[in-house]
């Protein structure tokens, strides 16, 4: 199938096209002034299903705090939270700092060459262990992301359904044969800027494009009916009552979550998810989850988080402690919250403080 797919495919020009173009018009990113694989490895796993505007801020910051893998290594998980709270998929961080630290302790803080000690390290999938082994080490391996799949499934005219996992490996064996050997940086570069400069998912800029001469789909003016993908699953909502309960002292309540699931190890107000609370008391529901007696007084506003597959829509209410028959939460001051990593769900909550 490979065979047939590449029959009459000008892959050595199709590479000077693309080279030249990503060359000359690649956007200046902070990413792109260096070699050094682990500030590649830190852009790529921010780069994960995250706009690049947002993703420049925090790149910088991590690269000023953090500017080598031993500084990553040595530095607490609160605080790495603490740093990516808000570019979300937590899990990226603490599988980051947990991969870092293996770097540090199994090959002496220099990042592996060896493409199977690399692929082996926590959070390093397929795609940015090709994305690393490219960019930073110059080897010719493939990088298939969503945007090298819409590019090369309008290229080659590729019909298979790109959700199926068995779909990118397809794609890696057909990189294989097609990679420029000189440059398989530039030229994975540029293919993941093609698909997000040009050639976009609804309406690519074919007249502009590079390689708009090899471009099979073009030729035939289907290029918006590629790549062929399943429709994105709808998001299951989930209600919840987010308590912003107060002591005495003026002090608030927050608490860590499990170190498993989501938002692992991020901080938060309590919350109940609402068709847990038996006749809407949430007094009770809490007194027997924490060992507090509160008084819960007014609704404060409503609001909904989108999270990939999850929508909560969350309610916040006020409270006030009445008595603590344990210490199950923690108590800070509004002041105090700031040095806690937490989701951008309860940082909307914390303004209502
Ligand atoms: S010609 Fe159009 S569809 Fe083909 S790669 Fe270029 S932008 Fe994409």
């Amino acid at each position: 199938m490979i065979k047939n797919l590449l029959e009459k495919f000008n892959y050595l020009q199709f590479q000077q096209d693309l080279i030249t173009w990503y060359e000359e018009n690649k956007r200046e990113l902070p990413w792109r002034q260096t070699n050094d694989p682990y500030l590649i490895w830190i852009s790529e796993i921010m780069l994960q299903q995250t706009q690049v505007d947002t993703v420049i801020p925090y790149y910088n910051k991590f690269k000023e705090k953090y500017p080598t893998v031993n500084d990553m290594a040595q530095a607490d998980e609160q605080m790495i939270l603490k740093d990516w709270e808000g570019l979300g998929y937590y899990s990226r961080a603490r599988n980051l700092h947990s991969a870092v630290k293996e770097v540090v302790n199994k090959y002496g803080g220099v990042v592996p060459k060896d493409l199977k000690q690399l692929g082996s390290l926590k959070g390093i999938g397929p795609y940015t262990q090709g994305a690393i082994a490219s960019i930073a080490f110059n080897k010719p391996e493939p990088a298939v992301d969503g945007n090298v799949m819409r590019v090369l499934s309008r290229v080659l005219l590729i019909t298979d359904n790109t959700s199926d996992a068995k779909t990118r490996k397809i794609f890696e064996e057909i990189i294989y044969k097609i990679i420029s050997q000189d440059n398989p940086s530039s030229y994975n570069q540029g293919l993941m800027e093609l698909g997000a400069t040009v050639c976009s998912p609804r309406s690519p800029n074919c007249l502009h494009c590079p390689v708009r001469n090899h471009c099979r789909a073009h030729d035939k003016g289907i290029q918006t009916e590629l790549p062929i993908k399943n429709k994105a699953k709808k998001q299951r909502v989930e209600k919840y009552d987010v308590i912003l309960l107060r002591n005495k002292n003026g002090e608030v309540a927050i608490e860590k979550r499990p170190n498993h699931g989501l938002l692992a190890n991020m901080w938060q107000f309590p919350m109940v998810r609402t068709d847990q609370i038996k006749n809407e008391n949430i007094e009770e529901w809490f007194y027997a989850a924490y060992g507090m007696k509160i008084n819960k007084q007014e609704e404060l506003y409503k609001f909904k988080h989108i999270f990939s597959h999850i929508i909560w829509d969350l309610r916040v209410v006020e409270a006030e402690l009445v008595k603590e028959d344990s210490n199950e939460l923690t108590f800070v001051k509004k002041e105090g919250l700031i040095d806690y990593p937490f989701s951008v769900s309860h940082i909307k909550a914390m303004r209502y403080l």
